[in-house]
């Protein structure tokens, strides 16, 4: 199979891969390993945008489930998506990589606040634009974020960077004989929920006809191989 083109992509990456063997937080050589894959496929000449979870930091849902008000508790999330874009910034342009953040809740001493076309002018320009605070709305998650930057800044796909390779039929930790799909539907992923995103950032990309291409960022090199059209992923269409 020929690797398709891409010309500007999305690349989600979840809290959880920056913050390494501590388990928690923000580990400082993890984030710069991160920021190494991103720098390489940039270099690519591919225009990039990035979206970072906050998982690694708090999340809504595990605050609500020990009485935290739910939407006070999301909010506190998307903070944390911001300090991870912060430190994505940092470890990114340590690198030569000119990057902006912006962010869906304005916060103007520290980022600027999400404005399409101007994100459209970094990009030309051949900066990363990272969105922090996901859709800036609790009750929703980084995903639903992901996706929806994808769609406004009409990119060719969303990267979802995880710790596996792919989507599986089960859960590859649990089950052996689990099966890694190299295509599989929309339709598919909603109705026998797959563990792909969270269904409303699926139902966007499908509406918006974005393929979602899932891949392990932990393997060194991995996103410029899959850009390329190598390496292992799973991509999922509209399965015509
Ligand atoms: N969050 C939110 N609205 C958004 C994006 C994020 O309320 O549009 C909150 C939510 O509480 C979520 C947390 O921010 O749990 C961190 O984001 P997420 O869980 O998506 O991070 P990831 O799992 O990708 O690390």
């Amino acid at each position: 199979m020929s690797a398709p083109h891409y010309k500007r992509i999305l690349l989600k990456l979840s809290g959880e891969v920056l913050m390494g063997a501590q388990g928690f937080g923000i580990e400082p050589e993890t984030v710069a390993r991160m920021a190494a894959e991103v720098k390489a496929a940039h270099d690519t000449g591919l225009q990039l945008c990035l979206v970072i979870g906050g998982g690694n930091i708090f999340r809504g849902m595990a605050g609500a489930a020990k009485g935290m008000d739910r939407a006070q508790a999301d909010y506190m999330g998307m903070l944390a998506t911001v300090m991870n874009a912060l430190a994505m910034q940092s470890a990114l342009e340590k690198l030569g990589v000119d990057t902006r953040v912006q962010s869906a809740i304005q916060m103007d001493a520290v980022c600027e606040p999400v404005i399409r076309r101007r994100a459209e002018r970094h990009l030309a320009k051949g900066r990363v634009v990272i969105f922090a605070a996901g859709v800036g709305s609790p009750y929703f998650t980084t995903d639903s974020g992901a996706a929806l930057r994808a769609a406004e800044m009409k990119c060719d796909a969303l990267f979802k960077g995880t710790s596996v390779d792919g989507v599986y039929d089960a859960d590859p930790k649990k089950k052996a004989s689990a099966k890694r799909f190299d295509t599989v539907s929309y339709d598919q992923v909603l109705a026998d929920n797959l563990k792909v995103m969270d269904a409303s950032a699926v139902a966007l990309c499908r509406d918006n006809a974005i393929p979602i291409v899932v891949f392990s960022i932990r393997e060194q090199g991995n996103l410029a191989r899959v850009l390329r059209g190598e390496g292992t992923s799973t991509i999922v269409t509209t399965g015509d």
